[in-house]
């Protein structure tokens, strides 16, 4: 990627990137880093939404076979020499760890019916277990304080700026083939000048209309809680997806647990569809979704139970389109008007090979990292609108 400060007569890109969640801080990290003056507008504070209480984990292979097999690679190494760049381990809480796959059934408590050799944390009725990844192809990132690690280093290194409003909608020179991006204007009236803009508001996507008429995004709400057990040493690093038997019967769920280096516990599951608030602090949880995560977390290891604190109950949105992969690139017929968003339960992991191909695509013309085509916004358009 061309690395363009201001020399000679050549003026730097002013990009404007809307959203201050994981996929626009990574893609203002990689624009500032590489030349632009980028600035970030947030609605209401960096990662205050899914990319601050989503889980973190990373995985380098179970998207392969699938269009977000390429991305989900490119990122995962992406996140290791990020790690390697940042201090990852002791800013926020990056580690290679171990996963398991573990079946819990709440009928069969007891040690008698428990499997054998389980990490011995895991005490509740485990029907079975086994390694579905290791310290080579997952890993964790603490998410919140990932982005806020990264979106400080590009104002501190590379002098990106972070603005609070909220974008009400892009503008653009009149022109016959629909014009070029000029501004963001945000809600209070306020007029930022752009020579390209991104928009990454994930779930809120369809709340611009220059996305809606084009696609859809649509918000799938998960919650979580995050634990503080008494004794944190006592819990490995390993991370587990669970097959949970209710003892009522019935489907059984999926719920995630996360034991993060800091000594918190993170457990999330149990998502519904629900209309995303206009405001990210309106986003609250329903509250029998946490009393069945806080279930969950007392059949997984007693560890988790009574004496824990619960330091987090929440909820969070995420972004989802209609074919179920990212949409990441510019938009048809808006030159200079960027789009990444619909990340789904990938966008921690692929923040970063998304950031840095946008940012490739908005200041070489050309992304190498990711060929960015199956992701392109017009896949949703009529070919004579393209
Ligand atoms: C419970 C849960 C667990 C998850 N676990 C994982 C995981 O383990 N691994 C993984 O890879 N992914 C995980 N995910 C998915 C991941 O969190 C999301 O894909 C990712 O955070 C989406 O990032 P984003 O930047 O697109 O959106 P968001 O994080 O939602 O950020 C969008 C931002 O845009 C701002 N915004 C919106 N509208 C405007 C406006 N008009 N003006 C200004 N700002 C605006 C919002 O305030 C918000 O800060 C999880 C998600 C959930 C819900």
């Amino acid at each position: 990627m061309s690395n363009s400060p201001e020399t000679g007569n050549q003026r730097r890109k002013e990009v404007v990137v809307c959203g201050g969640g994981v996929i626009g801080v990574c893609t203002a990290y990689f624009l500032a880093k590489n030349g632009a003056i980028v600035t970030v507008i947030e609605q209401s504070s960096i990662a205050c939404a899914a990319s601050g209480k989503a889980g973190g984990f990373l995985a380098l292979d179970w998207c392969d076979g699938g269009p977000v097999s390429s991305l989900a690679r490119a990122s995962f190494n992406l996140h290791r020499s990020l790690s390697d760049e940042l201090d990852g381990a002791s800013s926020y809480g990056y580690r290679p760890l171990t996963t398991l796959s573990v079946s819990i059934d709440e009928s069969q408590s007891g040690p008698s019916g428990r499997a054998k050799d389980v990490p011995s944390w895991i005490d509740g009725p485990v029907k079975e277990w086994k390694p579905i990844g290791t310290a080579q192809t997952t890993a964790q990132v603490h998410p919140q304080l990932f982005t806020r690690c990264l979106m400080t280093t590009a104002v501190e290194n590379y002098g990106a700026k972070v603005v609070i409003g909220k974008v009400e909608k892009v503008g653009f020179t009149a022109g016959d083939d629909g014009g070029r991006v000029e501004s963001v204007v945000l809600e209070d009236g306020r007029v930022i000048k752009a020579d390209s803009v991104v928009l990454a508001v994930g779930p809120w996507s369809s709340k611009l209309g220059i996305v809606s008429s084009l696609f859809r995004v649509y918000g799938l709400k998960a919650h979580s809680i995050v634990l503080e057990p008494k004794d944190p040493d006592a819990i490995t690093p390993h991370a587990l997806f669970l097959s949970y038997y209710s003892a009522q019967g019935g489907k059984p769920m999926d719920p995630e647990v996360y034991p993060r280096p800091t000594g918190e516990v993170y457990i999330c599951g149990m998502s519904t569809t629900e209309e995303v608030p206009d405001d990210p602090e309106q986003v609250v949880p329903n509250l029998e979704s946490i009393r069945v995560l806080k279930q969950v977390a007392r059949n997984v290891s007693t560890h988790l139970e009574g004496e824990a604190q619960v330091k987090a109950e929440q909820a969070c949105f995420l972004p989802c389109t209609d074919d179920g992969n990212p949409v990441i690139g510019e938009l048809p017929g808006m030159k200079g008007c960027f789009v990444a968003t619909g990340h789904s339960c990938w966008g921690i992991l692929n923040g970063p090979a998304t950031g840095a191909a946008l940012a490739e695509l908005i200041m070489d013309g050309q992304a190498s990292i990711v060929d960015l085509r199956s992701f392109c916004p017009a896949r949703f358009v009529a070919p004579s609108r393209r």
